[in-house]
């Protein structure tokens, strides 16, 4: 009899124990439904890079004057510029430019001294590929229009996730009901919409207030 009432304390307080994990960890969830998603459902959803993001390098073959001073300020010379004298004219002929994405550290010192600004710096920062040797870009693949996240009609921008409240920087301990540092864009157009409106309506109201003081 004593064994028996042993095993069913053993059990009660095993089920016991059991219940209070589970308690815990519905804890855990109820209190993340109450806070800000920090998660991207990437890569239907994608992030909006900041405007001075330094993604993938673009380049402009005909601006270009073979001048190499991209190559001299890099940091490990990465940028091959493949040029010929022309014994004629006596100027450079420019015949091919690359840059090893797998290389570059992206730190736009060729884009910041490049004299003919045929360097710039893009958005783009989707580079993985399953050949290293991919990266390395030629004048063609540097050529090619960034795509944007936001003219991408298959993906869902981010621009909130950035807009946290002054002085915070880690998202996760957030609670929702927490005040942004700025305005959302949408909001700021709504604003100004708004503003737009009330100043059209003065204008229309002193407008026929003059004509009214004229007619009579
Ligand atoms: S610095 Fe600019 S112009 Fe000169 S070689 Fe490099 S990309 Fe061409
Ligand atoms: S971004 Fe920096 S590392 Fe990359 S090619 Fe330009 S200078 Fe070199």
């Amino acid at each position: 009899m004593l064994g028996f009432l042993q095993k069913v304390a053993d059990y009660t307080q095993d089920a016991v124990g059991a219940a209070k994990y589970l308690v815990q960890g519905l804890g855990v969830t109820f209190d993340h439904m109450r806070r800000r998603p920090v998660t991207v459902q990437y890569p239907y959803e994608k992030l909006i890079p900041s405007e001075r993001y330094r993604g993938r390098i673009h380049y402009e073959f005909d601006k270009c004057i073979a001048c190499e001073v991209c190559v001299r300020v890099c940091p490990i010379n990465l940028p091959v510029v493949d040029w010929v004298m022309n014994k004629e004219t006596k100027k450079k002929e420019l015949r091919n430019y690359s840059i090893d994405f797998g290389a570059c550290i992206f730190c736009g010192n060729c884009v910041e001294y490049c004299p003919t600004n045929c360097l710039s710096m893009t958005e783009e920062y989707e580079l993985a590929a399953f050949d290293r040797h991919s990266l390395n870009f030629d004048n063609v693949a540097l050529g090619r229009l960034p795509t944007s996240v936001t003219s991408d009609p298959s993906v869902r921008p981010l621009r909130e996730l950035a807009y946290l409240p002054e002085t915070i920087m880690d998202p996760h301990e957030l609670p929702s009901n927490q005040k942004r540092a700025g305005q959302l864009p949408s909001q700021i157009v709504n604003e100004l919409k708004k503003k737009k409106s009330q100043e059209n309506k003065n204008s229309t109201d002193i407008l026929t207030n003059k004509l009214d003081s004229i007619n009579k």
